[in-house]
């Protein structure tokens, strides 16, 4: 099914409406590398590093890949990516990240 559309990352302002897939459904995988997600979010994540114990649950719940680790130690959030979900909002247990933008 996903052939005769045209490829996300080939998406542009000519492309016509029958060349897109239903609902806009992305079938590939790994699109999040080339598509800048972060564009997409209105409530923004804070890293507040001096109550976070490096404890890394928020890591696999980031559907976006959002949160860098280097040397086993969480980094500030790639807003590049970050959607602004909250799930690591929800995970973390030191209260280590709040929420901006939450009405
Ligand atoms: S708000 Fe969502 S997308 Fe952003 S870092 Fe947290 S879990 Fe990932
Ligand atoms: S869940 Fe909270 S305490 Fe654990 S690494 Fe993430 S921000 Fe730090």
């Amino acid at each position: 099914m996903a052939d005769k559309f045209i490829s996300s990352k080939d998406i542009n302002e000519q492309s016509k409406w029958h060349e897109l897939t239903p609902g806009l459904t992305i079938y590939e995988p790994g699109t999040a590398v080339d598509t800048l997600t972060g564009e997409w979010r209105t409530n923004t994540p804070v890293f507040i590093e001096e109550k976070c114990k490096q404890c890394l649950l928020c890591i696999p719940v980031c559907p976006d890949n959002a949160i860098p680790v280097e040397d086993l130690k969480r980094l500030d959030f790639d807003f590049d990516h970050c959607k602004g979900c909250g799930i690591c909002v929800k995970v973390c247990p030191f209260d280590a990240i709040t929420m901006e933008g939450i009405n």
